[in-house]
C-alpha cells in the first residue's frame, strides 16, 4: 500500500456516508483482483502446487469477474460522494486492470512444482478470515463502537500480508517436509505406533505437546528483555479484533514456527496430522484476538477462549504476565499463571514503560534499537 494512501488513513478511523467505505471496499477489492488475475496468469510461480487440485479454474475465474465488477462500482459510489476523487478513481482503474488482465489468461501448466509464492494461498486466507470474523464480531461484538477500520489497521494488514507471503507459507512448507524426513529416521516399531494412532488422537497429542513449548517459549519472551522487545510488538495493539492476530514481530514467527515445533519432527506423526493442527491454529489464534464478547463459562478453564486471550493482552496490572497457552488454560493453571476473573478487561496494549512505535518498519527495527528497560 502507498504511503499516500497510509498517510491518507492511517490512524483515523473511516466514517460513513462520506464516500471512504466505497473507496476501501474499491481499493482492496481491486488490490485483491490483481493478485488473483496474476495467479490466473502466472499459476506455477504464485500459486501453492499442493492446492491446485482443489480448484475449479471457471468458478474461480466468475468469482474474480464477479469481485471486480462489485469493486467497480463501488469506485464510481466513492466518486460520486468524496470530494477527493482520486480513491475511487484509482478503485475504478484496479478493477478495470484486474479484469484485463484475468482475460488474458494462458492454458495453466500444472506440472511444474520448482518454485511458487502462494499469492493464492494469501488471497484465500484474507478472503476466508474476513467471511467468518467479520460478520462475527459484528454480531457479537465486545466494542460495539469499535471500528472494523480501527486506529493502526493498515500496519496489520501488512503484517497479514507479510506473514502469509512469507514466513507462515515459509512454514507450512517446510515443517512437512522436514517432518517426512524425520519419519524415516525414527525406530519403525515407534512411528508405526503413533502415526497408526487415529487422526483425532493425534491432533489432540500434536495440541498438547506443542502447547507445552510454545507456553515456556511464550513465558520466556516476557520474562527475557531482549525477548519482550521483540514480543512486546504483539502487544503494542489497543484493539482487539481478528486482524491485531497479525501483529507478531518476524523474529518471533520465526522462533515460535521453528524451535515450538522441533519437538513435533521427533515423534513421529503422520503428516496429515501435523496439516491438520497447523490449519486449526491458525485459525483458531485469529479467533482468540477477535473482538467478540463469548465467555463460554464451561471450556473456559479447558480451551483458549478470546476471553483467555483477551487478558494476556490487558495493560491492567493484574494481567501482567498472565495467561501465556495459546491453547490450553491448564499450563496456566499448573505454572500459576492463570487469570480469568469474573469481568472482561478494559484496556490494552503496553505500559508506559514500553512504548511501541507506529508502523511496520518502525516495528520491524525496534528490538534492534537501543535496550530500554523492560516492564510488562
Ligand atoms: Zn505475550
Ligand atoms: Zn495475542
Amino acid at each position: 500500500m502507498s504511503k499516500l494512501l497510509r498517510q491518507h488513513f492511517e490512524d483515523r478511523e473511516i466514517k460513513k456516508g462520506s464516500g471512504q467505505v466505497s473507496a476501501f471496499i474499491a481499493l482492496s477489492l481491486g488490490i485483491l483482483a490483481t493478485l488473483a488475475a496474476l495467479c490466473f496468469l502466472f499459476p506455477n510461480l504464485l500459486t501453492t502446487p499442493d492446492f491446485r487440485p482443489l480448484y475449479n479454474a471457471n468458478i474461480l475465474r466468475g468469482l474474480l469477474f464477479a469481485s471486480v465488477i462489485i469493486g467497480f462500482v463501488s469506485g464510481v459510489i466513492s466518486l460520486l460522494r468524496n470530494p477527493s476523487k482520486r480513491w475511487g478513481m484509482a478503485g475504478m482503474l484496479l478493477n478495470a486492470f484486474a479484469a484485463l488482465l484475468a482475460s488474458g489468461q494462458i492454458e495453466p501448466n500444472y506440472y511444474d512444482r520448482s518454485m511458487y509464492a502462494g499469492l493464492d494461498y494469501f488471497i484465500l486466507t484474507l478472503l476466508i478470515s474476513a467471511l467468518v470474523f467479520i460478520p462475527m464480531e459484528r454480531f457479537y461484538a465486545k466494542y460495539k463502537a469499535q471500528k472494523l477500520l480501527r486506529s493502526g489497521w493498515v500496519t496489520d494488514i501488512k503484517y497479514f500480508m507479510f506473514s502469509h507471503l512469507g514466513i507462515q507459507l515459509l512454514s507450512f512448507f517446510t515443517i512437512i517436509p522436514a517432518q517426512i524426513l524425520f519419519n524415516q529416521w525414527l525406530n519403525p516399531t515407534w512411528h508405526q505406533m503413533v502415526s497408526g494412532q487415529p487422526l483425532v488422537l493425534q491432533f489432540i497429542e500434536i495440541l498438547i505437546i506443542v502447547d507445552f513449548f510454545s507456553y515456556w517459549i511464550h513465558r520466556s519472551m516476557h520474562k527475557v528483555p531482549s525477548l519482550w522487545r521483540i514480543h512486546a510488538v504483539h502487544h503494542s495493539s489497543h484493539h482487539m479484533d481478528w486482524l491485531a492476530a497479525s501483529r507478531v514481530h518476524v523474529f518471533e514467527l520465526i522462533v515460535n514456527r521453528f524451535v515450538g515445533y522441533i519437538p513435533l519432527l521427533f515423534m513421529g506423526f503422520s503428516p496429515a496430522a501435523t496439516y491438520a493442527y497447523l490449519v486449526f491454529i491458525s485459525f483458531h489464534a485469529i479467533f482468540i484476538h477477535a473482538n467478540v464478547r463469548f465467555r463460554f463459562p464451561y471450556f473456559r478453564w479447558v480451551l483458549a477462549t478470546p476471553e483467555f486471550h483477551h487478558w494476556h493482552h490487558s495493560s491492567e496490572k493484574e494481567a501482567w504476565d498472565k495467561n501465556f497457552a495459546a491453547f490450553l488454560p491448564i499450563y496456566d493453571v499448573i505454572f500459576k499463571t492463570a487469570h480469568l476473573p469474573d469481568h472482561l478487561p478494559k484496556k490494552y496494549g503496553t505500559t508506559a514503560n514500553t512504548k511501541i512505535p507506529e508502523g511496520f518498519v518502525a516495528q520491524l527495527v525496534y528490538p534492534l534499537q537501543n535496550k530500554q528497560r523492560k516492564n510488562n
